[in-house]
């Protein structure tokens, strides 16, 4: 496919209420929207890295300034044939896999398009069918908290994630415990402990939790290993996990039970489905994991969701648990109990409101100039 022209756009979407994990407080989620564009057809891509460098080493804001200055030129005027060649012409820019992944996102939208099948065909998916579950950040008390679990409970969602940090721990996880003794839990720690807080985890192992989500620091992978080996619960590397090479590294020395894979976090699609299919050969579960995008970056990880080795639900919601109103068109919406659908249109079948996304930018660059 020549690429034609690419456009950026840095957004700040407004969240219903602030989002609170162990790095800090988001009140708007900062994204950053690509458009690719090929003999008339349009693919969309969307990374969101966060507004400030918390979650990882990259930005939203940087990762606007990234892509317009050496990744989206690279493309331009370019015949890209595939996910791996796109992966090949970026490959001299070092680290960045959040830049990375709005151009190869965006690439595999318009492909899919191109060739009229859904995205989620083109990715290999057989079902259009994904399994999510239910997420909450930390609240502003434990019964507020238990309030919001039993709704989850009650809706049927297979499975209900907690963050957890300092302050927010233990005592918190008792509580959760006691009043739900047979439901899927597991806790998201966001790099938010080191090794030497070993004896934490093993009193953790009591509560019987699916898995302990990225327990220590972001670039981390021996000291998850040797945490592994202590306790019973499986750890899941989120954060560790910006390369393909990485995922192999940390599969290697046993550094996990579980990988959630985000799409963004690994430099895109192509990257994603490789980590994907590591994990499988490995037979290691992954899930797929999320950012709080619009709608544009939740579609492209539902058609990933379809692929065979996520067995564990994921970080998926509908829209209206984060945003009034969604930036992507048609908002995401739950099929059925703890479900959601891949779309059955050509390529992702979800693409930004216009109107609103001229409301929500904060810098527009395109390569025509314009
Ligand atoms: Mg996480």
């Amino acid at each position: 496919m020549l690429i034609d022209r690419i456009d950026l756009f840095h957004v700040a979407m407004p969240l219903i209420s602030p989002w609170r994990t162990a790095y800090g407080e988001d009140y708007v989620i900062e994204s950053v929207l690509v458009r690719m564009a090929s003999g008339g057809v349009v693919g969309w891509g969307e990374t969101s890295p966060l507004a400030t460098p918390t979650y990882s080493p990259e930005w939203a804001a940087g990762v606007f300034h990234v892509l317009k200055t050496w990744l989206a030129p690279r493309l331009v005027g370019q015949d890209i044939a595939s996910g791996a060649a796109l992966q090949e012409r970026l490959g001299a820019i070092k680290g960045n896999p959040f830049a990375k992944a709005g151009l190869d996102l965006a690439w595999w939208d318009l492909f899919a398009r191109q060739q009229g099948q859904p995205l989620f065909r083109v990715l290999g998916g057989k079902s259009p069918a994904v399994t999510v579950g239910a997420d909450f950040g930390v609240t502003d008390s434990v019964p507020a908290l238990l309030q919001q679990i039993a709704q989850a409970v009650n809706a049927g969602f297979a499975r209900v994630k907690l963050k957890f940090r300092p302050g927010w721990d233990l005592p918190m996880l008792r509580a959760v415990r006691q009043a739900f003794p047979d439901s899927v839990f597991h806790i998201d720690c966001n790099s938010g402990y080191r090794l030497r807080d070993l004896p934490l985890f093993q009193q953790v192992d009591e509560f019987r939790l699916a898995m302990i989500e990225q327990p220590l620091a972001h670039d981390d992978i021996l000291d998850h290993a040797k945490l592994q080996k202590a306790i019973r619960t499986p750890v899941c590397l989120d954060e560790t996990v910006a390369s393909v090479d990485r995922a192999r590294q940390a599969l290697e020395v046993g550094a996990c039970g579980y990988i959630n894979i985000k799409p963004g976090r690994v430099g895109g699609l192509t990257n994603a489905v490789a980590v994907h299919d590591l994990c499988v050969q490995h037979g290691i579960p992954c899930w797929v994991g999320g950012m709080l995008e619009s709608a544009v970056g939740v579609a492209h990880c539902i058609a990933l969701g379809t692929l065979p080795g996520f067995t564990y639900p994921a970080d998926v919601f509908p829209s209206e648990r984060f945003y009034r109103r969604d930036l992507g068109e048609p908002p995401i919406t739950l099929s059925g109990r703890s479900q959601v659908q891949a779309s059955a249109e050509p390529g992702l079948g979800t693409v930004p409101n216009l109107e609103l996304l001229s409301l929500q930018t904060l810098q527009h660059w395109s390569s025509s100039g314009a």
